[in-house]
């Protein structure tokens, strides 16, 4: 069975490949259909779960195949939440991660609550609108200084107190044997039997 990933990043492509890693789906990119390639889905929502509905929903029905979305962010405890769906552009609009990290260490000084859990809200939706969601959760703290060079986003100052490390002190697949995203794609992979009956008796 076809399934398109609501991106056009091709790193997220081939680690959802090599997650859900099923004989039975073939997953494809929107970079992939010609309707879909030029596409942008803004995400607007105020949770993960909105956002990943929103992309997979509109992909889904454009192209008439189902569709599988994820939207991811880092909750901060002692700020409420944030920056959360704002994670992205928490520092502005073009912000990049270094500016992300040192304004979230910058409304982090002084606070010694410094929980914080990394979220993947996973989506799939039929084009008739049958819909399966997934959560995937990672908690660690956030530490005072940025720790290491690898990963992306927020990894340098994601602290994982069971490898004692930082994201960004782990290699992919350390990373990706914890990760939000990883436990989010391995509970939609426990759960695709039960998606593939449903959608074929669409
Ligand atoms: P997306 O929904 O996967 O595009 O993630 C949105 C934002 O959340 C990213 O731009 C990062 O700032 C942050 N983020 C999500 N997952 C991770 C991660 O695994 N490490 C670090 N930052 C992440």
């Amino acid at each position: 069975m076809r399934f398109i990933l609501a991106t056009k990043n091709k790193g997220k492509l081939a680690e959802f490949k090599k997650l859900l890693d099923l004989p039975e789906i073939e997953l494809l990119s929107m970079d992939q259909l010609p309707e879909l390639r030029h596409i942008k889905i803004e995400e607007d929502g105020n949770t993960f779960l909105e956002n990943a509905l929103k992309k997979a929903k509109e992909v889904s029905r454009l192209s008439g195949i189902p569709a599988i979305a994820d939207d991811s962010g880092l909750v901060v405890c002692a700020l409420g939440g944030r920056p959360g769906v704002y994670s992205a552009r928490f520092a502005g609009e073009s912000a990049t991660d270094e500016q992300n990290n040192l304004k979230l260490l910058e409304e982090m000084k002084g606070k010694s609550d410094r929980r914080a859990a990394f979220i993947c809200v996973l989506a799939v939706i039929s084009p008739k609108g049958k819909i399966f969601t997934y959560e995937g959760r990672c908690e660690g703290l956030i530490t005072e200084t940025p720790l290491g060079d690898k990963g992306f986003g927020y990894d340098p100052i994601f602290y994982y107190p069971p490898l004692k490390k930082t994201f960004a002190q782990m290699d992919a697949e350390e990373k990706n044997r914890i990760s939000h995203r990883a436990m989010a794609i391995k509970k939609l992979r426990d759960d695709i039997q039960n998606i593939i009956s449903a959608l074929m008796e669409e």
